[in-house]
């Protein structure tokens, strides 16, 4: 399948990853919007969160459990904020499903 992501997860393309188990990687943005900006991605390919059901929640479930972990591992002490984009309305630019990791300052109250 001709999925950036999971060229990511595979190796084939590089990245600078920050946490891996058996369900899920995460790794830097490449283009951060804050000076912490991690994606968190499923290690099977969903296309978005609009894809995930009681067949593969357990992906998701992983994610939110390595979250805490990824947080604390770049110092977000003070909060962080998590997001996931769905489709075109969504802006969702990669269509792998993946959460961002954002923090390391004040955010705006904005959510759009
Ligand atoms: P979205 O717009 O929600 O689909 O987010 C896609 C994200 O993937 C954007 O924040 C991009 O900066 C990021 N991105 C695209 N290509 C790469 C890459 N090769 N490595 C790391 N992040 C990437
Ligand atoms: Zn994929």
């Amino acid at each position: 399948m001709d999925c950036l992501f999971c060229k990511i997860i595979q190796g084939d393309i590089p990245s600078s990853k920050v946490f891996e188990n058996e369900y899920v990687y995460a790794f830097k943005d490449i283009n951060p919007q804050m000076p912490v900006h991690v994606l968190i991605v499923p290690k099977a390919h969903l296309g978005s969160a609009d894809e995930v059901d009681a067949s593969n929640s357990r992906y998701v479930a992983a994610i939110f459990e390595a979250i805490p972990r990824i947080a604390a591992q770049a110092g977000l002490t003070n909060g962080y904020r998590v997001v996931t984009n769905v489709g075109e309305d969504g802006c969702q630019s990669v269509k792998h499903l993946h959460f961002h990791l954002l923090g390391g300052g004040k955010m705006s109250e904005k959510m759009n």
